[in-house]
């Protein structure tokens, strides 16, 4: 590709762009596909010669797209949102036209010194005290990887090999049983710590399994605790899970994947209350922060065991600067990175931190908005507290009284919304019930698809009845 031919195929794509997202939601938001599909439309073998770009990009639009789910769509209201923001994306294509891999400070300066400065601002913007030092991970499963590898390593270094402990509830996100059983604890170092009726950790029972472990030979090493967890956006009680961890010199750390940007909310810091307490936290604003994925904020509190677990030094990796610098390849689990901070910078500033919290309180009250529709509904009942922008109901005729119908019911219903393709729920089981997630947080979701969503739940509910 020619300078000339790049410079005119890249305005093409940003045209392209430009009508993507202000027509995001006139598209079907889920794709038709069957398994197969896309692939058998494919050629199995790769081409021999090069391609006019011209051809690659009809197929992208004639094969790719219709195989796509719109996640940039304004009536994305599955699992949680993940934000392409405008300037992020912008910032994504400077990124990759540099093709920096940030491994090192030497690597690119500025990536390095870009990633402290933008982590230090979320830190401000978050209120997390100043003790906090911030590190950019791909995900927040990484993130929490790397803090039970953070407190095994610490654990280890104080009493030696014995085996050890992680709780976490049993609304807590998968990541966390991934991590003990990658962090090579074995399955069974998980402790299931038990919730109460909101969903959230039960402190108590928490000490009581602390204590039984140690009586047992068990060195208790790790508790996670969730602000927002990924069913229902529980809020687990961090004051009191942080004097056990404190008592116990268990690594506290905090997983606010979704639930973290609401720190950036003064209304919403009660929810983080004890946060101070923490060894490690981690929020993603690749889901409610316009920042388009990957960028998961990662902090710690001990840099030194951060570094402990994860540095490593061989010699092709040296420079002159090592004793003066962060070299973020020591922070984390991969060598290569990309520039992430670019675009939370690009986010940070063209939004502001007024703009930022606007959009965060507008999701909130649409969710509330919702949540009231949904309560004075007869035949419909709530599932959770919604302390953020999820809320988690079913439909639930007066009729139907077995809870296995009742499921059944509720997931026949969710296939017929998400049939109509113009919004998108997903479900989840609470307390071993179906329950239908209504997750309110798209950049461009207005008053108008809400109430969309909702004429679709209450004609695919008369529709059953
Ligand atoms: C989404 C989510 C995760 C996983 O996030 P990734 O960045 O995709 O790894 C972890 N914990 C919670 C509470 C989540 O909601």
């Amino acid at each position: 590709m020619t300078p000339d031919e790049f410079r005119a195929h890249a305005h093409q794509l940003v045209d392209w762009m430009a009508d993507y997202l202000a027509q995001a939601g006139n598209r079907p938001i889920t794709s038709t596909a069957a398994p197969g599909d896309v692939r058998a439309s494919l050629p199995a073998v790769p081409p021999e010669t090069g391609e006019p770009f011209e051809e690659i990009f009809r197929d992208f639009e004639q094969l790719i797209v219709p195989g796509m789910t719109h996640w940039n769509h304004p009536g994305w209201f599955a699992y949680f949102p993940a934000n392409s923001s405008p300037p992020s994306i912008l910032a994504e294509m400077l990124t990759a036209t540099m093709g920096a891999q940030c491994m090192s400070w030497s690597t690119s300066p500025a990536a390095t010194e870009l990633e402290q400065v933008t982590m230090d601002w979320l830190r401000q913007l978050s209120g997390l005290p100043d003790t906090f030092t911030g590190v950019i991970q791909d995900t927040a499963s990484t993130a929490t990887l790397v803090a039970i590898i953070s407190a095994r390593e610490r654990v280890h270094a104080r009493s030696g090999h014995a085996p050890l402990a992680i709780y976490a509830s049993g609304e807590a996100h998968s990541s966390v049983a991934k991590a003990v059983r990658l962090a090579g604890l074995g399955a069974d170092a998980l402790r299931v710590v038990p919730v109460d009726d909101s969903y959230a950790m039960q402190p108590d029972a928490l000490r009581a399994m602390v204590e039984a472990d140690r009586a047992a030979g068990v060195t208790p090493a790790c508790v996670v605790a969730a602000v927002g967890t990924t069913s229902s956006t529980a809020v687990d009680p961090l004051e009191a899970i942080g004097a056990i961890a404190r008592d116990n010199d268990l690594w506290f750390h905090v997983d606010a994947a979704y639930a973290g940007s609401a720190a950036l909310l003064p209304e919403c810091r009660h929810h983080f209350a004890g946060l101070d307490q923490a060894d490690s936290y981690v929020f993603n604003p690749h889901k409610w922060l316009l920042t388009n994925f990957d960028c998961s904020a990662y902090y710690v509190r001990d840099v030194p065991a951060l570094l402990r677990a994860c540095s490593i030094s061989p010699e092709y990796l040296r420079t002159a600067h090592d004793a003066h610098v962060v070299n973020y390849r020591d922070w984390g689990i991969q060598l290569g990175r990309r520039f992430r901070a670019l675009k939370l910078w690009f986010v940070l500033r063209s939004y502001g931190a007024e703009g930022l919290r606007a959009m965060l309180r507008r999701h909130i009250e649409l969710a509330a908005a919702f949540r009231g529709l949904v309560a004075g509904e007869p035949g419909f009942e709530l599932m959770a507290p919604s302390p953020f922008g999820l809320v988690c109901f079913r439909h639930h005729p007066a009729t139907l009284n077995d809870g296995a119908a009742l499921d059944r019911h509720n997931e026949r219903l969710l296939g017929r919304i998400n049939a109509s393709r113009r919004v998108y729920l997903t479900h989840t089981t609470l307390a071993g019930r179906y329950a239908i997630r209504m997750a309110i947080g798209q950049w461009q979701t207005t008053r108008e698809h809400v109430a969309l969503a909702w004429d679709l739940i209450r004609g695919a509910a008369r529709d059953d009845s």
